[in-house]
Order: structure tokens, then C-alpha cells, then sequence
């Protein structure tokens, strides 16, 4: 994974190297400080923290319980400050212009700038950086362009494969962590997966509690067992199985995995499966329903 990013972050360590950034007398100092690039093998949940630790340690990425939290007893066990990457990355802007310039982009309590991946079915796809505050519309419409098929835009999922579908009608939206949080969304990593009126809004469902499953680390419960019953009543749900009982199932498992599991992919599968169900009840009536329909 990520075979350009690798790339570039071993050329930039050899470059800080050779620029004495790095090492036991940093610029000359008495400070020691060094990088070292590892690369993962690609799980998901190993974006957690504690997972990411057990990879990093050539163990299976599994979840660890908390506490002890990582700051306490982190990596080999030692205390551990565990960062993403758009923290570092905002860092070197801070330090040269200062808090206060940083601070004056954005809006509400999410300041200064977020790299927004739009991919999907889009007319301009890619990575674009902005000021938090521009409301969905904005990106999907104005920088993303509209769908590539020219189709009217259905569903845009906010926050990566576990984020929630945003109906046109939620546009609006400024992106702010706060008002997306208000909307039962998330930003989460900031991407973007702009969906045309062809999406069937069931099967993304479906395909989130597929994810889950394939990608659950299987620590816990709800998301090892839940996700793959939540597909076989969805299953059931497209099969015309007594599909109001069922729905209603789905939305009891989904409270549980939300408010029961140990983190965050378990727990943020439902918003996907949610706001499919909430924004989009017409992909949800059983086929034959939904064929005379059509
Ligand atoms: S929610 Fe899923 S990935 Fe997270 S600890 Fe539980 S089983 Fe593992």
C-alpha cells in the first residue's frame, strides 16, 4: 500500500539525515532525534492506535484494551505519543507563521486546513486542501465538479469507507467536525465518495457491514459477530424477509455496535448503514416493492 508515499518518506529522512535534522546532535545540538519509516501490511484497524502498536511490534494488529493508554505503556512498553499524519503535517505552517495565522482559517472549533480526497464517481477527483467552513455543496459541486457520468449526484459518504451517505438535501453542510457531528456524520480522514442516482443505497449498506467483517480485528463482540449477522439480515432485508422486523433489527445491532464496541471500526459502521436507511428508506423496501416501483 501507499508505494508513492513510501517513496517520498524515505527520500525526505535521507534528505533531513544528510541535513543533520536527524541523529544524536540535532543541528548541532545535544538533542537527539530520529525517523524511521515502517510499513504496515495493510489492515485497516491498524489506523488504530493500540493496533498500530502491535504491528509495529511484528505482532497481529489487534486492538488492545484500554487502559493502560499508550502515553502510559505504549510501544515495547514504554510511554508512546501516537499522532496522524495532517497533525505532524500542519506543525512545520504553525511554527514559521504562527498560531495565529493558522488559526484564522476555518470556522467553530476546526481550525486551519484539511486535505480533502474526493474520489467516486467525479468529474475532478483528487486532493485538494482548503480552509475548513466550505459546505459540501461546495466540494462536491463546485470543486469536484459533479459526477463523471453526468448523473444527478444521490449519496456522498463523508469520512472514508465508515462515514455516513449525505443526501443532496444535507449540502449545506459546512465542513466543520461539529456540524457534520450535528448531522450524525463524521469528517473522519476527510474523504469524499461521490455517488450518482444509479447507487443502490441497500447494497452500500450491506457493503459496510462486509468491510467490517472482513476488516474486524475480532477483540470484541459486537463487531466480530455483528457485522456479518448485519449483513445476513440485510440479506434478507433485499430478499423481502419481513423487511420492517428485520430493518428494525438492524437498527438495534447497529446501537450496539455503535455503543459496544472497543473502537472505532466497529463503532462507526452504523453510521454508513444509518444514514443509508435514514436518508434513503426508498433502496430499502423488498425488491418486488421496489421493482413495481421502479
Ligand atoms: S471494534 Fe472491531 S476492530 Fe475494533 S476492537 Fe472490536 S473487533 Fe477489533
Amino acid at each position: 500500500e501507499y508505494p508513492h508515499a513510501v517513496a517520498t518518506m524515505n527520500k525526505a529522512v535521507v534528505i533531513a539525515r544528510k541535513a543533520g535534522v536527524l541523529g544524536v546532535n540535532v543541528l548541532g545540538s545535544p538533542n537527539a532525534f530520529d525517523m524511521e519509516i515502517r510499513v504496515g501490511a495493510g489492515a485497516y484497524v491498524c489506523g488504530e492506535e493500540t493496533s498500530l502498536l502491535n504491528s509495529l511490534e511484528g505482532k497481529r494488529g489487534v486492538v488492545r484494551a484500554k487502559p493502560p493508554l499508550p502515553a502510559i505503556q505504549g510501544l515495547f512498553g514504554k510511554p508512546t505519543v501516537i499522532n496522524n499524519v495532517i497533525s505532524l503535517a500542519s506543525v512545520p505552517i504553525i511554527m514559521d507563521k504562527g498560531a495565529a495565522y493558522y488559526k484564522d482559517f476555518g470556522m467553530g472549533r476546526s481550525r486551519g486546513t484539511i486535505p480533502i480526497q474526493i474520489a467516486g464517481n467525479v468529474k475532478h477527483g483528487g486532493l485538494f486542501e482548503t480552509a475548513f467552513g466550505l459546505t459540501l455543496g461546495e466540494i462536491v459541486d463546485e470543486i469536484g465538479g459533479g459526477t463523471a457520468s453526468g448523473r444527478p449526484v444521490k449519496a456522498v459518504q463523508v469520512g472514508g469507507p465508515l462515514g455516513a451517505y449525505f443526501p443532496r438535501a444535507l449540502f449545506d453542510t459546512p465542513f466543520d467536525y461539529e456540524e457534520f457531528a450535528k448531522r450524525d456524520g463524521l469528517i473522519g480522514h476527510a474523504g469524499i465518495t461521490v455517488f450518482d442516482d444509479s447507487a443502490d443505497m441497500m447494497k452500500q449498506a450491506r457493503f459496510a457491514m462486509e468491510f467490517c467483517a472482513i476488516e474486524s480485528c475480532g477483540k470484541c463482540t459486537p463487531c466480530r459477530i455483528g457485522s456479518t449477522r448485519g449483513m445476513e439480515v440485510l440479506d434478507k432485508v433485499a430478499a423481502g424477509i419481513e423487511a420492517e422486523k428485520n430493518l428494525a433489527l438492524v437498527t438495534d445491532l447497529c446501537n450496539t455496535m455503535k455503543f459496544g464496541s472497543l473502537c472505532a471500526l466497529g463503532g462507526f459502521t452504523p453510521y454508513p448503514v444509518m444514514s443509508s436507511i435514514t436518508h434513503f428508506p426508498e433502496d430499502f423496501k423488498p425488491a418486488p416493492a421496489r421493482v413495481a416501483a421502479e
